[in-house]
């Protein structure tokens, strides 16, 4: 199978899609579904265009981008089917591989309005089937299928005034739509985001996280390495009561939400339990990817985000004060 990796943008989509598409949401008009077979209609609508289906939900990939070592994000444009998504909600991505087809779950981490688009962030792993597909083989312009979005794990509403994310690896996505949807729409909750992930180049949105701090004075980051030496006002290890108590001084008053694998979940549930907070954590748990790394990587091995490196020293030992 020769690699067909594709980093960038979209081209347009073919005339004969754009001249199919109108005609197809015609004979697909609510009064005409119950006369249409869903399978005659999508094989007819699949030689029109490869997005057009009568239920199902097909996405055409706009674009590839790299996001940290074995991550890329997939800007994926689902057809009208698609019914969006909240922050924090999952979907479930299948894909042909060698004619068998295969369906995981992602979490977008985009914020819901950003033009109806729908970034999936994958982590590659080592022997993964279709983590490795979409890395090795999905190129911009290709048509992948999309669930409907489901689940709860979404943003208190009324949003509280002080929220704890604490992120570990891929777990970022579903907490990285809500704080990407809280910053887009100016809301000013006092947001404490802890992140941890194997060595620095693992370090999933760094330099995109970093920016957003200096623009939101409400948002207080704090980076975390498993596998790595951390630098001076960095977390080090596995996220602990210290680490607790180095990040936050009220947690107690804070609605936290988890997302990693199911270690980190249980170990801030037995914290909160031990300490009698008031209000549980709320998590989600996904399966821990295992270590690309060396467990001590080189100087060089830290190089995923110039800007973090020099953000996280100082200014996190000063919002550390929270
Ligand atoms: C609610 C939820 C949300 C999620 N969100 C995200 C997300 O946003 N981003 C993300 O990257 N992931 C996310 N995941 C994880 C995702 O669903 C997949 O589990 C992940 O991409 C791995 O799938 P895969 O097909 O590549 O690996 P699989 O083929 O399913 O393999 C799973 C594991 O087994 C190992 N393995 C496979 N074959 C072998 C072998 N022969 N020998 C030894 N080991 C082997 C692989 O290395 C891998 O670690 C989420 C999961 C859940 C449940």
């Amino acid at each position: 199978m020769p690699p067909r990796r594709t980093h960038g943008t979209a081209a347009n989509p073919s005339p004969l899609a754009s001249f199919a598409a109108p005609l197809t949401r015609l004979l697909a008009a609510p009064v005409l579904r119950p006369f249409l077979d869903e399978h005659v209609f999508d094989f007819y609508a699949s030689q029109l265009g490869a997005q057009l289906s009568l239920n199902r939900v097909l996405a055409r990939v706009e674009a590839i981008r790299p996001e940290a070592r074995h991550v890329l994000s997939f800007v994926l444009r689902p057809n009208p089917n698609w019914q969006g998504f909240r922050a924090g909600q999952h979907v479930q991505l299948t894909v042909e591989i060698d004619g068998v087809r295969h369906t995981r779950v992602y979490s977008p981490s985009n914020a819901p309005a950003a033009g109806g688009t729908v970034t999936l962030t994958v982590k590659r792993h080592p022997e993964g089937r279709v983590s490795g597909y979409l890395h090795e083989r999905v190129a911009v312009g290709d048509i992948v299928e999309l669930s409907q979005a489901f689940g709860d794990f979404v943003l208190p509403d009324p949003v509280p005034a002080k929220l704890l994310m604490i992120a570990g690896g891929s777990g970022i996505t579903p907490l990285m739509a809500m704080l990407r949807d809280l910053l887009v729409h100016g809301i000013d909750t006092d947001i404490v985001f802890a992140h941890y992930a194997h060595t620095h180049r693992d370090l999933i949105f760094a330099d995109e996280l970093v920016r957003l701090g200096k623009r939101h004075p409400n948002l207080h980051l704090h980076f975390g390495v498993t596998a790595a030496s951390a630098l001076p006002g960095e977390l080090s290890g596995r996220f602990s009561g210290e680490h607790l108590d180095r990040i936050v001084s009220d947690p107690a008053e804070r609605r936290t939400l988890v997302c990693g694998p199911r270690g980190l979940l249980d170990t801030v549930n037995a914290l909160w339990e031990d300490r009698g907070y008031p209000e549980s954590p709320r998590g989600v748990a996904i399966p821990a990817s295992p270590c690309w790394c060396r467990r001590r990587p080189p100087d060089s091995d830290r190089g995923a985000g110039a800007a973090w490196a020099s953000a996280t020293a100082a200014p996190a030992a000063s919002r550390a004060a929270r």
